[in-house]
């Protein structure tokens, strides 16, 4: 299909909004108007009918899923070469690859690592214990404090000065030392992504020429979830010339906690007077029943800007409300109907989405989906490969092969404790940088004794013994009774009963970690397939971590396949998708909406993720509850969500609802509603 001919099939506000490239555009839109499809034809249009190379495009939004998906559609019309260069990517990768490009101008070396929370909570929780005794409370709290001021381009020296009180003093020192520590280091966590282009750009104008030169046109999906330093970034890239889309709806904000600010699109009107604004309000994803609910539900937010949509999908089958005993019979329930639809409806398994609150909500569902054998996927949920344990015990594999593996050094070389602090660490750091080599290799020379207590040195040499012997061992015998040998003499299982919160969880560690180096084995063992001989050969130790290495990474694609399983996910991550059928779980108080939002007073974004999981129903849409549910160890009783309220009576069809609810209860709960809603709105 060529370019026109994709681009009569879009409305006339579409089309205007494809066609218009000499300045910002702004489209906004409510759930399934189509503002996705804009990003994607625009692409095709810029390439085919703009002439304007791929690679000077760079379209971004905010999960892994939803880029994959943008890509794909993509791919449909941009083929061959006409494609190639393009960058379809989350947030995140681009700013990854802007610190990849640019690793010298902000003085990282090559191989730096990206810490993942994990490894960003070990380093705090270091530097933290360094004055005094700190429990898991606090190291979170100012983990999240850090994020926030990365998110909102506070740096050190500013947080340091704008301290409010001790708290926050005490938070912005040790944020200064942890970015000092990341660099020494050689790396960059997960907000740093982000800041870290941002800042270079801002004080480098050779890199700020270089990166404008490089992306002409840039389009933005779900544009209300961006924070302060992702807004900068477009703004910085873009400047005055200002080629650029961004797409979104205030009334999908849902990342507010995590940094994002809806104002965003009011703030790019001030700060791009030219901004086109464009509205779409057709719906093309949901019939006329589930639109209407998720309307009449989001009329109960404030409106900036008001947006009516309609659907020509006809108004297709009630909303079925279904109220359940407890939580099992819940996960129960929507198993075995999902069975049962699939026969009916003539569905697949990847036409229904599972979506729920909290990851929690899918342990229980999980067991019942497999005791009905239906294949399922699981998004964000822990992979065997992104366990604590695993990547730990991968490290000490990786670096058995590779002494130079730095990434792999750092995660271990204090696990099990070995009393080697961030300040050693930190030096060491800095003495392998200026020599330019290896964190393993500086250990072992003599200068680095000069700028290290004794003690110090001794311990780290102690490390690199250690892990010498086990080589030495691999090398003059069986490789894998000596990685085995390893863990036991290290101690490692002692460690994990130090760290986890409950015996059995640290008993669970430890057997998958046997489980890895069984998998080790097996692959030490397997059957050559790629070459001709079929004798069972045994390959080297290298070659199998390495395939194990391997593994991980493609554990982590195959993760992201779209092979035909039910969808489970939380209503935040299927932003921006849709299913033909959609079961959404667990409609009560206190988990949708959160009771910490009910708390802190922000019900407002709830009533938006609650909008969000609405809208990704195409045909049908299902809404479970329990009577009662375990929480904290006890059984509670669950009152059903006010959202269930606030939604169109006549299109819901209740089953398995005992009496009524007290009338006077439900009035009472609306009233505070309305008044939380007066009071905000002033
Ligand atoms: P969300 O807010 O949930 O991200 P969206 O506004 O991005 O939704 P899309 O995902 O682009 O909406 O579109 C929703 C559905 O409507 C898709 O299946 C898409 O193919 C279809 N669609 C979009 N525009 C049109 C159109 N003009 N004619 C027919 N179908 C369309
Ligand atoms: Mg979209």
């Amino acid at each position: 299909m060529s370019i026109q001919q994709r681009l009569v099939r879009l409305n006339p506000r579409q089309q205007e909004a494809v066609r218009y490239i000499d300045g910002p555009c702004l489209v906004l839109a409510g759930a399934g108007s189509g503002k996705t499809s804009v990003i994607t034809t625009k692409i095709a249009y810029l390439v085919q009918e703009c002439g304007m190379s791929a690679r000077r495009i760079a379209a971004v939004t905010f999960t892994n899923k939803a880029a994959r998906e943008m890509k794909e559609r993509v791919g449909q019309m941009l083929k061959g070469k006409q494609g190639h260069g393009l960058t379809v990517s989350t947030f995140h990768t681009l700013g990854l690859n802007i610190i990849r490009g640019e690793l010298k101008a902000l003085g990282y070396k090559p191989g730096f690592s990206l810490f993942d929370p994990e490894d960003a909570k070990a380093l705090l929780r270091d530097l933290m214990n360094k004055d005094a005794q700190v429990d898991a409370d606090q190291i979170n709290r100012v983990q999240g404090q850090i994020s926030s001021w990365k998110n909102d381009l506070v740096l050190p020296g500013q947080a340091l000065s704008h301290a409010a009180n001790d708290d926050e003093q005490y938070a912005a020192r040790v944020y200064e030392a942890y970015v000092r520590h990341l660099k020494a280091y050689n790396a960059v966590d997960f907000d740093d992504l982000i800041l870290l282009p941002v800042v270079l750009l801002r004080d480098d104008p050779e890199a700020l020429a270089r990166w404008r030169r490089k992306i002409h046109y840039m389009l933005v999906d779900e544009y209300q979830d961006t924070n302060v330093s992702q807004y900068r970034l477009v703004q910085m890239l873009m400047g005055e010339r200002a080629t650029f889309t961004v797409v979104g709806d205030d009334d999908q904000s849902i990342y507010a906690w995590r940094g994002a600010r809806p104002e965003n699109l009011v703030t790019l009107g001030e700060d791009f007077p030219r901004l086109r604004v464009i509205k779409l309000e057709q719906n093309y994803r949901s019939t006329g029943t589930i639109l209407r609910a998720a309307n009449t539900l989001i009329s109960n937010n404030p409106h900036v800007y008001d947006k009516t949509l309609w659907s020509e999908m006809g108004q297709g089958e009630a909303i079925r409300v279904v109220v359940n005993r407890h939580e099992e019979a819940e996960a129960e329930r929507v198993a075995s109907e999902i069975l049962t639809r699939r026969i009916k409806e003539r569905a697949e398994w990847r036409d229904f989405a599972v979506l729920y609150r909290g990851n929690f909500q899918a342990r229980l569902l999980e067991l019942k989906l497999q005791h009905y054998q239906i294949p399922y996927k699981l998004s964000g949920g822990t992979s065997f490969f992104s366990r604590g344990e695993i990547k730990d015990a991968m490290a000490y594999l990786r670096l058995l092969i590779n002494p130079a593996d730095d990434n792999a050094f750092l995660r271990i070389v204090n696990i099990p404790r070995r009393e080697i602090g961030p300040t050693t660490l930190e030096k060491l750091a800095n003495y392998a940088t200026e020599r330019e080599i290896a964190l393993f290799a500086a250990c072992r020379e003599l200068g680095l004794a000069e700028q290290l207590p004794t003690r110090a040195v001794e311990r780290l040499s102690r490390f690199i013994h250690f892990i010498e012997g086990v080589r030495d061992r691999m090398d003059r015998g069986d490789a894998l009774a000596a990685i085995r040998e390893m863990m036991r003499e290290m101690d490692y299982e002692a460690w994990l009963y130090q760290n986890a919160s409950a015996p059995t969880i640290a008993e669970r560690r430890m057997a998958n970690v046997w489980t890895l180096i069984d998998q080790l084995e097996k692959s030490m063992n397997r059957e050559p397939e790629d070459t001709a001989s079929t004798d069972t050969e045994t390959d080297s130790v290298e070659s199998a971590i390495s395939r194990l290495v391997l593994r991980d990474i493609l554990e982590q694609q195959a993760e992201e396949d779209d092979s035909d399983r039910v969808q489970l996910l939380t209503m935040h991550a299927s932003k921006g998708l849709e299913f033909p059928h959609v079961y959404l779980m667990g409609l009560e108080e206190e988990l949708l909406p959160h009771r910490n939002a009910i708390e802190v007073g922000t019900v407002e974004e709830e009533r938006r993720l609650a909008y969000v999981g609405i809208t990704r129903a195409r045909r049908t849409l299902t809404l479970t509850l329990a009577r009662q549910r375990k929480a904290y160890g006890e059984l509670m009783d669950c009152t059903p969500s006010r959202f269930l309220d606030e939604l169109p009576d006549a299109d819901l069809e209740w089953e398995g609802r005992a009496d009524k609810e007290d009338p006077e209860k439900k009035q009472a709960r609306g009233k505070d509603a309305i008044a939380g809603l007066r009071s905000l709105l002033g």
